[in-house]
């Protein structure tokens, strides 16, 4: 790819950046009760430059101020304690609770490391309540007290690749930008990292979402494959409780499957073993019937 493709490919991977860390911030606070760890959050998405790649580092260090592993906020989703707080995307966070953070070195290859050191900092000076947070916005030093919220205790990244495919390891949980940017809306995104989510939720650990279906990674302690349509059809159902709890629309679901069954998944995946995108399809809207009978009655929505 050519380099003057990089401000639109900067562009679209922030647009979906936004759309991610604001569906996922939804339905980790909602859900933050069903959660088997749970943890005090601020809501807001980050980034670094050191987590870019060469042809993108020099734009994302000049579009968003970036500078070496400190934390700068990628998204601060609206409901969010940083959003309250005052923080909005684009602010460089260079202190917390009095302590500076760490720029590290300005390294040619992407580094993980250094960020998720500052990252850890952070949210152990959340654990323990409101904290005070510096952050640089253009030529201007500022601070905010941000009081954080109960969420779910796990992470989503986006991960440039035009594989369909996400997956959760227990802790984090990955979306791929080509599975993300077939959610043509907010609801439908849901539709996936509930899924996701559920697979946290059940505690299914290393799990594979390969073209939207279950495949379990090689975990050397069990093989569980065999059981893989039951734990995808658990997660399917509960994933549309959690949708439904943060508010989203549970009839999204089925139509979202059929479609992307029929655009993506024989012409992708065709080797795999998977329920038809149609009994996915016909047992989501059984789970949505139940959920909306529940709303009726005025019951709580417990998968
Ligand atoms: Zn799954």
């Amino acid at each position: 790819m050519s380099s003057g493709d990089a401000p639109a490919r900067l562009a679209a991977l922030t647009a979906l950046d936004e759309r991610v860390a604001r569906v996922a911030f939804q339905l980790s606070k909602a859900n933050a009760s069903l959660c088997p760890e749970q943890r005090q959050s601020a809501g807001w998405s980050l980034h670094a430059a050191n987590l870019y790649s060469r042809e993108l580092r020099p734009l994302a260090e000049s579009r968003f101020g970036l500078d070496g592993d400190l934390p700068g906020v990628l998204a601060a989703p609206p409901a969010s304690a940083a959003a309250r707080a005052g923080l909005r995307p684009g602010d460089l966070i260079v202190e917390a609770a009095g302590q500076a953070l760490t720029r590290g070195s300005t390294v040619r290859e992407p580094a993980y490391d250094g960020f998720a050191a500052n990252v850890a900092r952070l949210d152990a000076a959340l654990a323990s309540g409101p904290v005070e947070i510096t952050i640089r916005r253009g030529d201007r030093v500022s601070s905010f007290v941000v009081g954080p919220e109960l969420a779910c205790g796990y992470d989503v990244q986006l991960n440039p690749s035009d594989e369909l495919n996400a997956r959760a390891d227990g802790r984090r949980l990955f979306i791929s930008t080509a599975l993300a940017g077939f959610a043509q809306s907010d609801d439908e995104l849901a539709v996936i990292l509930g899924h996701e989510l559920a697979h946290h939720v059940l505690g299914h650990r290393e799990w594979d979402d390969v073209g939207g279906v279950g495949r379990t990674q090689n975990t050397g302690r069990e093989d569980v494959s065999g059981g893989a349509g039951g734990k995808e059809q658990q997660a399917d159902r509960v994933g549309l409780y959690l949708l439904a709890r943060a508010g989203y629309d549970p009839g999204v679901a089925a139509p979202f499957w059929r479609r992307f069954g029929e655009s993506n998944w024989r012409v992708r995946y065709p080797q795999l073993e998977h329920a038809s995108a149609g009994t996915r399809a016909r047992r989501l809207d059984e789970v949505r019937v139940e959920i909306e009978a529940k709303r009726a009655a005025g019951e709580a929505l417990l998968p």
